[in-house]
């Protein structure tokens, strides 16, 4: 037999845009939620990484408003770290920078004086 039932079911909704979505993410401090679409919008929802090399279900969510209070107020020890991680992500991305940097220079002298080294060898001989 068949029957049809309603059924009461919570669904989230965006608290940026009012979009009831399926997916939505929840801000860690207070009960902000974005939807999808809206958690990309970095002057809505904050993500950080749990790690400095990888991402994923430890990552942290914060609404601009709580981060903004967080980050001044240092009070969440949780949202600190996040803030140390992203700090050394940052930190990692400006040392591989000035690494690339001073390996492009490094390699182009090396190459120019083999150069200028085998032109004169070829010309000794
Ligand atoms: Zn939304
Ligand atoms: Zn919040």
């Amino acid at each position: 037999m068949r029957k049809k039932i309603l059924r009461e079911v919570e669904v989230d909704v965006c608290s940026n845009c009012g979009k009831e979505d399926g997916m939505s993410f929840e801000c860690f401090a207070c009960n902000f939620v974005a939807c999808w679409d809206c958690s990309d919008k970095s002057e809505v929802m904050v993500k950080y990484s749990h790690g400095v090399y990888h991402h994923g279900g430890k990552d942290g969510w914060y609404c601009a408003m709580c981060d903004m209070r967080l980050s001044e107020d240092r009070s969440d020890p949780l949202h600190n770290s996040y803030t140390k991680v992203r700090s050394l992500r940052e930190t990692l991305k400006h040392w591989s920078e000035s690494f690339e940097r001073s390996r492009k220079v490094a390699e182009a002298e090396a190459e120019r004086l083999f150069d200028d080294f085998d032109a004169k060898r070829k010309a000794g001989q």
